[in-house]
């Protein structure tokens, strides 16, 4: 299946396919081989994509109750389609083919999530002398810029709060992965007024462009701190507001008391799911050292269990990384341990075939001050570093330029809850990583991991300005 040519799916641009004069290469990463060619947008579009997003607006602004309505029928047309995207997904992120088709079924809940979302009315002051309210004002129409490791979750998380609040949407997806959004977009006209949801792909410098358009009046951003830093600084030149969902590199800290056994599937797929290509997956952990030779070797016998394979052959586990440099980056990065003196208690190399697969890997004798710690990996790799001391380890987990999650596990989880306050990450959970991931609870990192939260009321209050109104009293009906 995934060696066939596919055909992408076109851009929608007011509920229509634009034509490109132009496409480009898409590789599957089990393969390392181009497979389809997306289109390409260029920049001399933009005017046209964002001015049909800017009169979709005037009108898909004004009746919240039809906005949930639509959410709605999009999140069931979402559902549908699942088994015809999933393989779409698949083909172009490498992860196993029940992952892609769960992480369309996610993306339809975080639709039906806010089509749900009561929203309280705000108001401050209402007697018999004033009038105060905060109302909520879309701002208009949002860029939203995507990664590749959930090509669809996570553009359905900018999507889902962006339409409830009022604004419409122009959403450029990776170039290593735009054919499933591109899909999704095709697929959602038959749910969404056309010109509400945009889907636009093309390399670099589209995203820029679409970054520094005049028309957005926000830009919402998934991607490496890097990038979100340039996106930061092009939009404050017109005082874009701005959600940056950023790098991780977060720490579990395993205290000495817990079940190994008990404890060792959540904590390695915590760190392995999707290849470690999470920005919120376990990248350090660091365990007391009374139990960190057992952690070891329980976490070294699940990644030797592992069925690393091409996502589309059943029983597979772990598919290829999704791209060329991520691969070498993963390699680059676990030589570089060993050569300061990790062991590596499972994996330790690439896996000798065709494609971006690597072995999922566990080091010990490792230490903070060495790359594959101190940096985000985001590879299939899991560095375990003994502790002493609790308040030591905690200094160190947060002693990084990210702060997005963090966990703390613990036999006795008020133990960890007390360590877990003292986490400098956006999240934190108690014997889960990740556990505070859900539609219902604000996402997002502090320091270099970024500015702004997604999903929650704090999400969908993120793609609205507070406007105040104040007057004389209401008549009462
Ligand atoms: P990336 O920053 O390279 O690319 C992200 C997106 O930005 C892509 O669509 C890319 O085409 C676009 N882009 C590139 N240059 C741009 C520019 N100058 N202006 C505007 N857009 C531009 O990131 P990636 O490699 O696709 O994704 C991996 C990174 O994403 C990791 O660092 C990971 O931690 C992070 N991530 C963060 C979260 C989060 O919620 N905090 C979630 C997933 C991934």
């Amino acid at each position: 299946m995934t060696r066939q040519h596919i055909e992408a799916a076109p851009v929608t641009v007011d509920g229509r396919d634009l034509s490109t004069s132009d496409v480009f290469g898409v590789v599957n990463p089990a393969t390392g081989e181009v497979f389809a060619h997306a289109p390409s947008v260029g920049a001399d579009q933009l005017d046209h994509v964002f001015g049909t997003s800017l009169r979709a607006f005037e009108s898909w602004k004004d009746d919240e109750t039809a906005r949930r309505a639509v959410l709605h029928a999009a999140a069931d047309r979402l559902e549908s389609a699942a088994d015809e995207l999933a393989p779409v997904l698949t083909a172009e992120q490498g992860k196993p083919l029940p992952e892609a088709r769960d992480e369309i079924t996610r993306s339809a809940m975080w639709l039906r999530y806010y089509a749900d979302l009561e929203v309280p009315r705000e108001i401050i002051r209402d007697d018999a002398e004033a009038y105060q309210e905060v109302v909520r004002r879309p701002l208009g129409v949002v860029t939203a810029i995507t990664p590749w490791n959930f090509p669809v979750l996570l553009a359905l998380w900018k999507i889902a709060p962006a339409l409830r609040a009022g604004n419409t949407v122009v959403v450029k997806p990776s170039p290593y992965t735009p054919l499933s959004l591109l899909a999704v977009g095709r697929v959602l006209r038959e749910a969404l007024p056309p010109g509400v949801l945009n889907v636009i792909s093309g390399p670099e410098p589209l995203g820029a462009a679409a970054v520094a358009h005049p028309i957005p009046r926000k830009v919402s951003f998934t991607g490496s701190t890097v990038v979100g830093r340039e996106v930061g600084i092009a939009a404050a030149a017109d005082f874009k507001r701005v959600t940056l969902e950023l790098g991780g590199n977060d720490p579990a800290i395993v205290l000495g008391d817990v079940d190994i056994d008990r404890i060792a599937p959540t904590l390695f797929w915590s760190a392995f799911v999707n290849n470690g290509q999470m920005c919120l997956a376990a990248k350090r952990v660091y365990a007391h050292h009374s139990i960190h030779a057992g952690l070891v070797e329980a976490m070294a016998a699940l990644a030797k269990s592992v069925v690393v394979e091409d996502g589309m052959v059943p029983g597979a586990q772990l598919g290829p990384l999704n791209n060329l440099p991520q691969y070498e980056r993963v390699k680059d990065l676990v030589r570089d341990a060993v050569r300061h003196g990790a062991r590596v208690a499972a994996g330790g190399a690439p896996l000798d075939r065709e494609g971006y697969f690597h072995q999922p890997t566990v080091l010990s004798e490792v230490t903070d001050g060495i790359r594959v710690v101190d940096e985000e990996q985001f590879g299939p790799v899991m560095p375990i570093i003994a502790f002493g001391d609790e308040a030591d380890a905690v200094q160190r987990a947060n002693n990084s330029a990210y702060g997005l999650t963090a966990s703390v596990w613990s036999a006795d989880p008020e133990r960890a809850y007390a360590l877990a306050a003292t986490m400098d990450s956006g999240q934190v959970s108690v014997n889960v990583h990740g556990g505070a991931v859900m539609p219902t609870l604000p996402f997002g990192g502090r320091k270099n991991s970024g500015i702004g939260v997604e999903n929650g009321l704090w999400g969908l209050h993120s793609f609205s300005d507070p406007q105040a109104v104040a007057g004389p009293p209401r008549k009462r009906s």
